[in-house]
């Protein structure tokens, strides 16, 4: 595997030169502000001591507070974390929120441990972090493999180290510990509105409505409720274990009472089951890869039967892919766009946090729909504007507002 980062960061600035963005730019974005590498003492159940590699990364902090996941996966490395807080940045921009970008996480089978092992692993982790985690300096929220427990248990040990109770360090978190219930929904919900909004820019007709949804986490699962119920059909669902197909459309309510119960979407009564990688090449209009990165590859992309792709993962087609989807004519609607209704929804509750002043649910709902779409139609503008793809075009969105914040900093008078 070659270097994720400098894919990413080439891509960020072909689209900027495009929209006409200055060199300076480059410069500035060409390394991460900062990445903390550590390891964290992991005390198994059975008096074993483990060590677990982590990071954090601060990738840059120039539009405000880093804000970006925490992702515990067996396949974190230092590359993804730099990568995934190079893209928080590019939808934080995108986004118009006052964030910059970060991320972090660690190298470690989460999943398989037991709940005191989880704890004392995420407190130690939160206690090596503390000192880069605060509310306007770094604030971290879930992702792959963590969620508002998690969350919980980070702003109480990082509240307990700075003396003071500080529902701003951490969003995610459950709703009665400062976490608003919209938040869990929140990137499922946006990127329903996102496929909405661009629909016809898509290339998607009245009827194209046959959806595939790879991955059955939050983002996945929140998202298949949205479109259902908005008159889509989930023609099949994929968990790591299996492809759930059905061409009338699955019953999402048995999907989710197998996994409940601690199965697969393939246990859920009444499926045809497949693969898992079947989800990707089944016939259905939209394909949703909500799993992990590099879904889409230069080997399967020849064999996608979809006409759009929504991403909800962060980085699910690989740049190789991109260009064949590219010929082929199918549409993608970027996971900087896309997957964006989690951190939007993440800064109503950081504001909240520090104010103290809740918004209801449907306050939450009506600013996240106003700001998907309204971010959507600057894609598809900007798309029109430098006549290119919504990735380019949402990467050259991001890079001009960056521009700005260097701008005001006086970049062009420098460089007279
Ligand atoms: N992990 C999510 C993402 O990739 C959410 C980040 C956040 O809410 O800060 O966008």
């Amino acid at each position: 595997m070659g270097d994720q980062l400098s894919g990413a960061r080439q891509r960020l600035f072909d689209a900027a030169e495009r929209a006409g963005v200055a060199p300076d730019l480059f410069e500035s974005l060409k390394y991460p502000k900062e990445t903390l590498a550590a390891s964290i003492p992991l005390r198994r159940d059975d008096g074993r001591l483990e060590m677990v590699k982590a990071w954090r990364c601060r990738y840059d902090d120039m539009l405000g507070p880093t804000k970006g996941g925490l992702r515990f996966h067996p396949s974190t490395n230092a590359d993804e974390v730099q990568t995934l807080a190079f893209w928080m940045m590019v939808k934080c921009a995108l986004m118009h929120l006052p964030f910059g970008g970060g991320k972090g996480g660690m190298s470690v089978d989460y999943k398989s441990l037991s709940i005191g092992e989880k704890e004392r692993l995420v407190r130690a982790f939160a206690e090596r972090y503390a000192h880069i985690f605060g509310p306007g300096r770094d604030v971290p929220a879930p992702d792959v493999g963590t969620g508002p427990m998690e969350m919980s248990w980070i702003a109480e040990a990082w509240g307990w180290m700075n003396h003071r109770h500080s529902p701003d360090v951490i969003t995610g978190k459950p709703p009665v510990d400062g976490g608003l219930d919209g938040r869990t929904p929140a990137t499922g919900r946006g990127a329903f509105l996102a496929l909405d909004e661009l629909r016809e820019a898509l290339g998607l007709g009245e009827d194209d409505r046959r959806i595939a949804v790879q991955g059955y986490g939050s983002g996945g699962k929140w998202f298949a409720r949205f479109a259902q119920e908005a008159g889509w059909t989930i023609v099949a669902v994929a968990d790591s274990s299996g492809t759930a197909f059905d061409g009338d459309g699955l019953d999402l309510d048995a999907l989710d009472k197998a996994k409940n119960d601690g199965g697969s979407v393939t246990d859920a009564d009444g499926v045809e089951t497949l693969d898992s990688d079947a989800v990707l090449t089944v016939e259905a209009d939209v394909l949703v890869p909500a799993a992990l990165g590099g879904a889409v590859t230069e080997d399967n992309a020849a064999d996608l039967q979809c006409k759009a792709i929504v991403e909800i993962a962060n980085g699910p087609v690989l740049p190789e892919a991109d260009d064949i989807l590219r010929q082929r004519g199918i549409k993608v609607a970027p996971d900087v766009l896309a997957n964006a209704g989690g951190v939007f929804v993440s800064w109503l509750e950081w504001v909240a946090g520090r104010s103290g002043d809740f918004p209801t649910n449907d306050q939450v709902n009506d600013r996240l729909e106003t700001r998907m779409r309204d971010r959507a139609a600057a894609v598809r503008d900007m798309a029109d504007e430098i006549d290119s793809d919504f990735r380019t075009a949402a990467y050259a969105v991001a890079a001009r507002r960056l521009n700005a914040a260097l701008e005001a900093r006086g970049a062009c008078e420098h460089n007279g």
